[in-house]
């Protein structure tokens, strides 16, 4: 950070003035140990080295063979986009789309969006709708899942290994260096830097910001001051960004959609997730005799992953988001540093539950031989998708400052 500058904590809206933070050094909230702001060195040249490298990676990964499948004579050869045909053929579009969305279409946008933004700022210009596209950036990093889906087909090889020969292409090998490419442009891009571009921010207080008529924005963390009358409807000067005190109506979203969830989960582990033809045997499987067969060859680790990622964490994860919305509406004080961090965890894993839609995705493009062996996907994988995607919104909807807001209201009675 050039100089002093007044950043809200976002989990906890404690206001901040951070002064010079060392390179590659970050600074955090002195209450709840969120992050506030991270050095990062020649940030908009790194980023944009990365940015170009991932897009030709990007390229090679969808253009070329992903893998092959080798069965006695026959061969299946399949590139990334053969699942989601292979799924949308079988009239489960909405989780061809989920899986297009999520490891096809979102990739694209951040590298094409990055290039737009750090390209014309690297010769200190600033691009049309720049505001517009760097806030969309930000906002679909939660959406970018290939990491996960390289996690689902190490599963896949596993569960293969033994009917058939997997041939990797070379388009894996593109996709794996571009999972590790995008984390690294990600993590080299300082959002703060790219705000204080377009805009530097200037204002003094340090304070709670609800109390003085200060917003932290979500999206640029620009200082906002708006009379209390004038905050429906106002938005970030800076950004554009509609500005709230709180997310509205944050506990009711929450639980609405942590119940749904709920409601998804039943079907998402009764009914079959995969259907297997081989040699004019059917088979269905649901996600818990997939585990089950797992241990049963005695692979152990495999088992785990899918177990951990398929039946826990959403599992863990409803809970945890009931126990925060509960906990705040019974305005409890207990622990809300731990409190916070719990909502952090669970915010982070949930997106590894998807693992096993992109199992099934993998299974369907590549076992696909007619008579001779054959894999649908089942009914359950549409509810399970549902699960991991309800229970990602439902923790967007839950404010963490609203832990907070009891703690205020405590030393507010204990002042006077
Ligand atoms: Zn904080
Ligand atoms: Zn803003």
């Amino acid at each position: 950070m050039k100089r002093s500058s007044f950043i809200a904590c976002h989990e906890c809206d404690l206001i901040h003035q951070v002064g010079h933070v060392p390179e590659k050094s970050t600074a955090r909230c002195s209450r709840c140990d969120g992050l506030l702001y991270h050095h990062k060195p020649d940030s908009i040249d790194r980023t944009l080295a990365l940015t170009v490298a991932g897009l030709v990676l990007f390229i090679v990964a969808n253009a070329y063979p992903f893998l092959g499948f080798k069965i006695s004579a026959q061969i299946r050869e399949t590139t990334l986009i053969t699942g989601v045909k292979e799924l949308y053929l079988q009239g489960m579009w909405i989780l061809a789309t989920v899986v297009l969305l999520t490891t096809i279409v979102v990739p694209a946008l951040q590298l094409t969006g990055l290039l737009y933004v750090v390209a014309p700022l690297r010769m200190n210009r600033l691009p049309w709708k720049l505001k517009t596209v760097f806030r969309f950036i930000q906002h679909l990093q939660p959406w970018g899942m290939m990491e996960v889906f390289m996690l689902g087909i190490l599963v896949s090889y596993v569960k293969l290994a033994k009917m058939a020969t997997i041939i990797p292409g070379i388009a894996l090998f593109a996709f794996m260096a571009l999972i590790f490419i995008l984390a690294a442009s990600m993590a080299a891009l300082d959002p703060h830097d790219v705000w204080e571009r377009i805009q530097p921010q200037t204002s003094p207080y340090h304070t709670v910001a609800r109390r003085t008529n200060l917003i932290g924005c979500h999206t640029c963390h620009l200082m906002c001051r708006v009379p209390s009358s004038e905050v429906h409807g106002s938005t970030c000067p800076r950004c554009e960004t509609p500005l709230h005190r709180r997310k509205p109506n944050s506990i009711a979203r929450t639980w609405a959609l942590v119940l749904a969830a709920f409601v998804f989960y039943i079907p998402a582990n009764v009914l079959p997730i995969t259907i297997v033809t081989s040699l004019g045997h059917k088979q269905a499987d649901t996600i818990m005799s997939g585990v089950i067969y797992f241990i049963s060859t005695g692979m152990w680790p495999i088992a785990l992953v899918i177990f951990v990622a398929s039946i826990l964490v959403p599992m863990l994860k409803l809970l945890v988001l009931s126990y925060l919305s509960f906990s705040v509406q019974r305005k409890s004080k207990w622990r809300p540093v731990d409190r916070t961090r719990l909502y952090r965890i669970a915010e982070l894993v949930g997106r590894w539950s998807m693992v096993d839609v992109y199992v099934v995705t993998i299974l369907v493009a590549l076992v696909h031989l007619g008579a001779l062996a054959t894999i649908e996907a089942g009914p359950a994988a549409i509810y399970f998708c549902g699960v991991v995607i309800i229970t990602m919104f439902a923790a967007t909807s839950f404010d963490p400052r609203l832990i907070w807001d009891q703690m205020e209201d405590k030393n507010e009675s204990t002042n006077h």
